[in-house]
């Protein structure tokens, strides 16, 4: 019996030797996936990995073993003009990304938004612009987002602060499962 891995062919004899195989595949692809979601960004397939809220409706994202992460969601991909600059990109007019439960990003999820979830708070975020017909003409591994204002007003109730658009870090997005 033989099955394709990454570049090579498998040849297995034994039923628990092709068991031992699928359990490694499985395990790297779950590694893979938390690596995706901590370094960069990983893009969501909500059967696989749901968005969860705790219970002041901060945001997680599940991995398909169980794993649950503080993450940011926002969409990843912006369609651009056909005749695009990087120079004319203004920070103002990029997705915002969600960090809370919040309407827009209810919004996003009932019309079927491609989102992208990442658990790196650095405030810098993969992000890609297309063209009409879906083709990248610009990517930018560290661009800069602005928080959404409905996840700031959020984040104001839950901890009686008064951060506002321009001076949010995303340092500050620090919950556990259980607050
Ligand atoms: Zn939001």
């Amino acid at each position: 019996m033989t099955i394709f891995g990454f570049g090579n062919i498998l040849k297995l004899s034994t039923f628990n030797e092709f068991l031992t195989e699928v359990e490694i595949f499985t395990n790297s692809k779950i590694s893979f996936d938390r690596l995706i979601l901590l370094e960069k960004s990983l893009k969501l397939d909500f059967n696989i990995n749901p968005i969860m809220i705790n219970n002041i409706g901060a945001t997680f994202v599940k991995l398909s073993n169980g794993e649950i992460f503080r993450s940011i969601i926002y969409v990843e991909k912006q369609i651009v003009p056909r005749f695009f600059s990087p120079q004319e990109i203004l920070i103002e007019n990029l997705n915002r990304y969600h960090f809370y439960q919040c309407q827009n990003l209810s919004n996003l999820i009932q019309k079927g938004a491609e989102l992208s979830a990442t658990a790196n708070f650095n405030g810098f975020f993969k992000y890609s612009f297309v063209n009409n017909s879906g083709s990248i003409v610009y990517k930018n591994q560290n661009q800069h987002l602005l928080a959404c204002k409905n996840c700031i007003s959020e984040f104001n109730k839950q901890y009686g602060t008064n951060y506002n658009v321009n001076n949010f870090r995303t340092d500050l997005i620090t919950v556990s499962q259980n607050e």
